[in-house]
């Protein structure tokens, strides 16, 4: 049986009532293939014959927004969490719409939400900014028609549904290819070190390893980038020396260089002894993604590493490279999944997952990152945490 957890938050009591109304009458549709999908075990039988057809709302309501986040706290749950939250933009005394939800989008990355206003005075930048996922982000204006509402419910419950098949469906494929590929890699490395193998061998080795490597890192970061929008990736925080860490990852990326004879990785030595509060393992994938990129797209020139300490007390880490740059126009569209810009002249392998990864992770940490590019100049990422994030 479909079921579709919705969150109505409205200071207005007859709204909720209207809304109420809406969805006391079960609703037919083909809903229940996608759930079913996702159900792993079957339902009864009697009641999956009967229920095959319906839509199964369960409407929460709240008067204010903080009201609304204790319910959406208190409710969403795992194995059946909401799937989509009208909150209405003015509801004084308390927090408004967009404030409500901010927090609610900290909670839940993946939940749908419709901002009802009556307004046309509101910087929708601004609060998709604030909001964030933009594309699980609606506005709606009052007053709306009661199909109004039942369409966009219906639709927005096989969305994400949809999203829910997707992100399973890669979750169980890239897990389940990391066996074999991790087995390929380990046969690949000793045959490597077989003794004997002539230079052709040699060399078809070395693409093999080479390939499977890619693979696997091109499978990594499917994986974890589902586990960032289910917010199933945890950190294991401690007290890491900066420095120590930027030393490994710059050891671990020597040998990538030594490909490239026109590029030169350079690390400049940093003074302080910076001591962050970090999960070290994630923070190097981090940086190994960012100096991965420069590298990829940095055809002459140096790749610059470099660690500092702020006036303010900040601990900033910066990848310059002299590579091709970035345009304006793409500079914050780089950080979302599966975006690439296209590199007219060389055909650079990747699925455009690294940097949403990075900038998820670095914000986890309490961090920013954020990217100074000209077309054509190079590119400057900055990595900042402030002292909080620092232990
Ligand atoms: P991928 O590298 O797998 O394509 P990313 O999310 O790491 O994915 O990067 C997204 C896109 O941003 C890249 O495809 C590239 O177009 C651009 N980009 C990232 N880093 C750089 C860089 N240092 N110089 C130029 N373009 C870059």
């Amino acid at each position: 049986m479909i079921r579709s957890k919705i969150l109505f938050i409205d200071d207005e009591k007859e709204i909720l009532s209207a809304y109420e109304s809406i969805f006391k009458v079960k609703e037919n549709s083909h809903l229940n293939e996608l759930e079913s999908l996702l159900e792993e075990e079957p339902e009864e039988e009697n009641v999956f014959e009967e229920d095959m057809l319906k839509v199964d709302y369960d409407i929460f309501t709240a008067t204010q927004g903080e009201e609304g986040i204790a319910i959406f706290k208190e409710h969403n749950l795992e194995d059946n969490p909401f799937k989509i939250v009208f909150i209405d933009m003015r509801m004084p005394p308390g927090i408004n719409g967009a404030e409500t939800a901010e927090i609610i989008r900290a909670l839940d990355d993946r939940v749908e939400i419709v901002i009802i206003t009556a307004y046309s005075d509101l910087n929708l930048d601004e609060i998709n900014r604030k909001v964030k996922s933009p594309d699980k982000l609606f506005y709606l204006k009052k007053p709306f028609y009661n199909e109004e509402i039942k369409q966009i419910t219906l639709n927005l419950t096989v969305k994400y549904l949809n999203n829910e098949v997707k992100n399973r469906f890669v979750a169980n494929v890239s897990h389940e290819l990391r066996t074999p590929l991790a087995s390929m890699l380990g046969f690949t490395k000793l045959l490597e070190k077989t003794e004997g193998l002539s230079r052709d061998q040699s060399e078809l080795v070395s693409i093999i390893k080479d390939n499977s490597m890619l693979m696997e890192q091109l499978v990594n970061e499917l994986l974890m980038s589902v586990q960032l929008q289910q917010k199933r990736l945890e950190l294991k925080k401690e007290t890491c020396n900066v420095k120590e860490v930027v030393k490994s990852v710059i050891k671990m990326m020597i040998p990538l260089f030594k490909n490239k004879k026109d590029v030169v990785l350079v690390a400049e030595s940093c003074k302080e002894n910076l001591i962050c509060h970090w999960d070290a393992m994630r923070m190097k994938q981090v940086l190994i993604n960012i100096v991965n990129n420069a590298y990829k797209f940095t055809h002459e020139g140096e790749v610059r590493i470099s660690t500092e300490l702020s006036k303010d007390g900040e601990v900033l880490i910066k990848i310059k490279d002299s590579g091709i740059g970035i345009s304006e126009d793409v500079k914050e569209e780089i950080f979302g999944s599966f975006t690439r810009v296209e590199d007219k002249h060389h055909n650079t392998p990747g699925l455009g997952l690294g940097l949403n990864i990075v900038r998820e992770i670095v914000e986890m940490h309490g961090g920013e990152v954020w990217v100074e590019s000209e077309l054509g100049s190079g590119s400057l990422f900055t990595l900042k945490f402030d002292q909080k994030g620092a232990a």
